[in-house]
């Protein structure tokens, strides 16, 4: 039964420490509690001076997180009359999520995928086909109609197949990379969610690739090279690799032949060898139905995050008989990868904003520049300005409130808006504007264009 991993719990929970990253029922690992500070005792300080510093190092923590960021720039919310677990996006968070898929999408169809899109409902019998109504029913969302049951996807796999049988394959059509935003809803009790990094409904980066067997290691030295990519742009640059594969002991617990898993966890071991990737292999780790690769992101405060699943499935192609047309003319099952690169995107949005501690980079940023005019007297200019930035698809905003320049600026800093274009008198008479960069500082008069290719050239 398809249940864990790619296409299920992997993307939503924290998966902190190194060494308790790996949990195996369902995939699903449960948020560090043992990163808490520890402190020392301070060597004879004052009560207050401690209390303060204790303050300070409070403060610090509540500001990296998520839910902290997230209220203070205005991003999403979660509210009880919606639902628990249910994300509310605002716009600025929304414009985050539309930066992300943009680009998602575009180096997919860039890199070989065809985009899919497919309901978020789907009758009880395919549930059923795919075993998800006998292993996984207690986490899945079930309404009747009519006398008909459906239920509300908690993943995208059968949708993806039923797309795949749409018409005969042949092997030429090979390899077929389907790939989908596609929004999910599970069914998690409620002591266990926690801001975007657990959650009821969230959108999984999803893709499936179906293949020859020969077709196998050259995928998925590609998919390696691909997710590399991808994670990189976001400013992650530290990973850790695993393998997790079956338990030796225990073979009878698995779907597959044993030559199905011998050449599997060989192939997955030769993609990470041919591209030099260091790995840990995990005995007893893999889903019943195939063994996988999991890439774990570290953060800026060196934490783990499980994003990225390469996942082999013995499971689906049997059960919902996916096959090709070889150059025999006979049909062969198919060999079926379940793929996510950032997993959930609430919960890599959280990973990410606690990363860069909401310090967003230019491309990712809701608003790029922010536009402060000295006075209302310049608002004109401040005007003409904005609307050249917007030619330019550049996110801006004009702050034409009576506040003193200082004023604005500090609270541009709190917003954490990259470009700050201040005008004034001399200003408008050059006809320039005074750049000042969050976290810089002033970067000296420039011209509109001069401005315009710098915020174009750090937004790519
Ligand atoms: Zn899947």
């Amino acid at each position: 039964m398809h249940t864990s991993d790619a296409c299920s719990e992997e993307g939503i929970y924290t998966l902190v420490p190194y060494q308790q990253a790996r949990c195996s029922k369902w995939g699903i690992q449960k948020h560090n509690s043992k990163h808490v500070l520890r402190r020392k005792q301070p060597p004879k300080e004052s009560v207050k001076m401690s209390l303060l510093r204790n303050k300070n190092k409070e403060r610090e923590v509540a500001t990296a997180d998520h839910r902290a960021i997230g209220r203070q720039l205005d991003l999403y919310s979660i509210n009880e009359e919606v639902g628990s677990g249910l994300v509310l996006w605002h716009p600025k968070g929304t414009i985050i999520r539309k930066v992300i898929r943009d680009f998602w999408e575009e180096e997919h169809l860039k890199n070989g995928y065809q985009l899919v899109c497919t309901p978020h409902i789907a009758r009880e019998e395919l549930w059923r086909t795919s075993g998800h109504l006998d292993y996984y029913e207690q986490n899945m969302y079930l309404f009747e109609k009519e006398g008909e049951k459906y239920v509300v996807k908690p993943m995208n796999c059968p949708f993806h197949i039923q797309i795949y049988k749409a018409r005969p394959r042949s092997y030429r059509d090979l390899p077929i990379r389907y790939a989908e935003w596609g929004t999910v809803y599970r069914y998690e009790r409620s002591g266990t969610l926690q801001g975007l990094l657990r959650v009821r409904g969230f959108t999984q980066d999803d893709a499936h690739i179906f293949c020859a067997p020969q077709d196998v290691l050259p995928e998925l030295v590609r998919l390696l090279d691909f997710n590399q990519h991808m994670l990189k742009k976001f400013g992650f640059k530290e990973y850790r690799t695993y393998l997790s594969t079956k338990d030796p002991q225990h073979s009878e617990k698995y779907m597959g032949t044993e030559e199905q898993w011998v050449n599997a966890q060989s192939i997955l071991a030769n993609a990470l060898k041919e591209r030099n990737v260091v790995y840990k292999e995990i005995p007893g780790e893999a889903a019943f139905y195939g063994p996988k690769i999991d890439i774990n992101i570290v953060d800026a405060s060196q934490r783990e995050w499980q994003c990225t699943t390469i996942q082999f499935d013995f499971n689906l192609p049997r059960r919902f008989k996916i096959v090709y047309i070889g150059p025999d003319g006979n049909e062969h099952e198919v060999v079926m990868i379940h793929r996510v690169l950032l997993g959930a995107v609430e919960r890599f949005f959280a990973i990410l904003i606690e990363h860069c501690n909401g310090n967003l980079p230019v491309w990712l940023a809701p608003v790029q520049v922010t536009i402060l005019p000295v006075s209302t007297n310049y608002l004109h200019y401040a005007e003409t300005i904005r609307e050249s930035l917007l030619a330019h698809q550049i996110r801006c905003e004009v702050d034409d409130s009576t506040s003193t320049i200082s004023y604005k600026i500090r609270q541009a800093e709190i917003l954490k808006i990259p470009y700050m274009l201040i005008l004034g008198k001399q200003e408008t008479k050059l006809n320039k504007i005074s750049v000042r960069k969050h976290k810089v500082g002033n970067l000296g008069l420039l011209t509109i264009q001069e401005t315009v290719s710098k915020i174009k050239n750090e937004s790519c």
